[in-house]
């Protein structure tokens, strides 16, 4: 058996999202204030050469996934050479993007020949001015090519996920149900969460995928069905259909006590929870040049200290980190 990296509360952390940048070419109203340009500069970020190292120091010592995030990932420069990169480590096994869809089309076939398998694709509304609206001027048209280019690469599964506001696209859930069962895609409901000043406001929309799980069972006859690839969602499967429904419920019923991951923000700080503010800066300790041993020890000691935790329910106002600064 393999290495095992553990935490004090005994779970295994086999999983690293991995943020290439905070900079995002839309402004999701639960995520970043429209016009918001307060990003950090690239100067700041982890070169290729320093994420490839930590990230084979992660791999020496037990994590087998890492997913591509950001911002918007597709908006650093040369990603699929750095792809390419994090492929060839040994022990990685599974190798993700999680992206907005606005460039997919130009970079899907790239990163599919770099080894990225498989890809989450965040689409809230199939409505274009809707979209435009909730995205801060997203172009619908051009997420819906990132998805047939990413289906012609050959990813597989794509997955389409869907934060569920009340008011805003929660009369979309059915007809987005429909458009995954047309496009072979797996579907995921997110509950919003209060990261931000923009997440908090947009807790006014929060809605229970409690709710939207009855609903659904009202037009379609939902099976248990389970989906590999370790993450939080729960999963059910449409009868007479492949569609998988996942439900992402960080509010309503959280998943901490099967935690698996830790985030990497492009500046290189280690952030332990994405619902606590416990972090260790890994730059300063690279550029003042860290062997390899003691990268890997400082990642130990960073392990032990994730929380055992969020707390979005008990203090909603804690987390003051936009999702984009921490890697989402
Ligand atoms: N730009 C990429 C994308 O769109 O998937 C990756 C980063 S984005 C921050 C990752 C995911 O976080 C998206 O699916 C987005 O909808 C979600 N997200 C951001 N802020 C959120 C919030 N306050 N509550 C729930 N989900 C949020």
């Amino acid at each position: 058996m393999g290495q095992v990296l553990t935490d004090s509360f005994n779970r295994a952390i086999e999983y690293v999202r991995l943020s290439v940048t905070d900079r995002c070419d839309l402004r999701c109203t639960y995520c970043l204030p429209p016009g918001y340009r307060d990003f950090s500069e690239p100067e700041a970020w982890l070169t290729f050469d320093e994420i490839e190292r930590v990230i084979r120091a992660f791999t020496e010592l037990g994590v087998r996934r890492v997913r591509l995030t950001g911002g918007e990932p597709l908006t650093r420069q040369q990603l699929p050479e750095l792809a390419a990169r994090l492929h060839a480590l040994p022990q990685l096994e599974d190798l993700s993007l999680s992206t907005n869809g606005m460039r997919l089309k130009k970079y899907a076939h790239a990163l599919r020949q770099a080894g990225v398998q498989r890809v989450n694709i965040s689409l809230d509304s199939l409505q274009a001015e809707r979209f435009a609206s909730i995205t801060g001027g997203g172009k619908l048209n051009k997420v819906l090519a990132g998805l047939a280019a990413a289906n012609q690469a050959g990813m597989s599964p794509v997955k389409i996920n869907m934060v569920v506001m009340k008011g805003v696209n929660d009369d979309e859930v059915e007809d987005m149900v429909q458009f995954c069962i047309e496009q072979g895609c797996t579907l995921r409901f997110i509950e919003t969460m209060p990261m931000g000043d923009t997440g908090r406001s947009a807790s006014g929309h929060y809605l229970s995928l409690e709710e939207v799980r009855r609903r659904l069972a009202e037009r379609f006859e939902l099976l248990p069905a389970v989906m590999s690839g370790g993450g939080p969602a729960r999963y059910v499967r449409v009868a007479g259909t492949d569609l998988r429904i996942g439900f992402i419920t960080p509010i309503s019923q959280h998943f901490c006590a099967s935690c698996n991951r830790v985030r990497l923000a492009a500046d290189g700080t280690l952030y332990l929870c994405l619902g606590q503010d416990d972090k260790f800066e890994l730059r300063p300790v690279l550029r003042q040049g860290i062997g390899h041993e003691e990268l890997k020890d400082f990642i130990r000691a960073a392990i032990v200290r994730k929380p055992e935790k969020h707390e979005f329910q008990e203090q909603p106002r804690k987390i003051i980190r936009f999702m984009s600064m921490t890697g989402g």
